[in-house]
């Protein structure tokens, strides 16, 4: 930490940080049939996980108590006052769509963030659909500090490959032949895309003129070299010339450019794809990665295709929480507080444990295995193309660009 940083906050102590959060919600089920929601908000700059909120529209007690009610078993009156001596242990704690959970745990987290922590969410990473956010903006949490949203690089990129497999189907861009705009191609615009954005973090103007060049870098041939814009880092082209060099032939590079014609029908995606106010939120180069691994941590210990109570969805979000930002050990602090002995097989295995996930994460990949993930990511997106061009695109992220 900065060392005046690190003194101010010394000094005092009742400082409020302002701080960015990626911010996600998750369901016990799929689809928007689910009791149980889940929001987190996760600190972009640690990867800790800072405050996390279940909601629950369903209360087993309350179903069973109102079946009971219905056949006529017991009057309005005893059911009135066992709801009021239930009201402390009723696991439902909201009323409304699975859809509206996401927003109100978003509205509770941001209500609460200086009476609990101190913090202030002031910039909000989610995902494109940003009803949560606009309730964070309307509930105005924080006197004279707006919230700023930023945008998740990885379903900007998702969003990219969308608008782009759309408008091949659509304007039937795609199919074989020189010039078209295959499944293969939309993937390799898409990864410029990606990549023009986390090769000019902080700088708008660089990662626009970048995501740009990826276009014309595609439509380039020995003919019609455009590659004034690329960055020498990826472009044969712009490498050779800078070295001095007469560049190679395109075919040696890429079997297949894009047309003049497909080249221009893509023109109004990328205006939208660089547009300043989205790259704006693309500045921080963050990722919803965290959010998305903390819930997988989550429905491992909570499954989805099993009937659960609030119970077992607490205690499934609280340990995957515990041990996503403190390791497998954190278990033992639960075991200390419940008076349980660990034993030396137990201390071993959450060793074990924690070894091996840090293991995992400084893993080096053999090009073998590296090779062999692309290859299967990219089968799979070449087939969920095809099943697109065959059935019609549907939904999928993007659909509005
Ligand atoms: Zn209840
Ligand atoms: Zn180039």
């Amino acid at each position: 930490m900065d060392p005046e940083v690190a003194e101010s906050l010394s000094q005092d102590t009742d400082a409020v940080i302002d701080i960015g959060v990626s911010f996600d919600g998750t369901w016990q089920k799929r689809g928007f049939t689910s009791h149980y929601g889940v929001g987190v908000c996760i600190d972009i700059l640690t990867g800790l996980v800072i405050d996390y909120e279940i909601l629950s529209s369903y209360c087993h007690a309350c179903a069973c108590k109102n079946s009971v009610l219905k056949a006529g078993e017991i009057s309005e009156e005893e059911f009135d006052s066992w709801k009021e001596g239930h009201k402390a242990d009723c696991a439902k704690n909201f009323a409304g769509s699975s859809k509206a959970m996401e927003q109100e745990a978003a509205k509770r987290m941001w209500g609460r963030s200086v009476s609990r922590h101190q913090l202030r969410y002031t910039e909000m990473l989610s995902d494109g659909d940003s009803s949560a956010f606009r309730q964070v903006v309307e509930l105005k949490p924080y006197p004279g500090q707006e919230v700023t949203k930023l945008e998740c690089i990885n379903h900007a990129h998702k969003r990219m490959g969308t608008a782009l497999r759309k408008i091949s189907v659509d304007n039937k861009l795609g199919g074989k032949g020189s010039g078209k705009l295959t499944a293969k191609k939309c993937k390799s615009l898409q990864n410029f895309y990606r990549g023009a954005i986390l090769n000019n973090q902080g700088n708008i103007e660089g990662m626009k003129s970048e995501i740009w060049a990826g276009l014309l870098h595609c439509m380039s041939t020995d003919e019609v070299p455009l590659h004034n814009r690329c960055n020498p880092q990826w472009c044969f082209f712009r490498r050779a010339e800078d070295n001095g060099e007469t560049p190679d032939s395109h075919s040696l590079h890429s079997k297949n450019h894009l047309s003049r014609e497909v080249g221009q029908t893509l023109v109004p995606i990328y205006h939208r794809t660089s547009s300043d106010s989205l790259l704006q939120k693309m500045q921080h180069g963050g990722t919803q990665n965290n959010n998305e691994c903390l819930n997988s941590v989550i429905w491992a210990r909570c499954p989805k295709t099993v009937f659960v109570g609030r119970n077992r969805v607490e205690a499934a979000v609280s340990m995957a929480i515990s041990s996503f930002n403190e390791g497998a050990s954190a278990i033992l602090n639960l075991m200390a507080n419940l008076w349980l002995e660990s034993t030396t097989i137990t201390l071993n295995t959450i060793r074990e444990a924690d070894m091996l996930r840090v293991t995992k994460a400084n893993a080096i990949l053999s090009p073998q295995t590296k090779g062999k993930r692309k290859h299967e990511s990219n089968e799979r997106k070449v087939k969920r193309h095809q099943q697109e061009q065959e059935e019609g695109a549907k939904y999928g992220a993007g659909m509005e660009m």
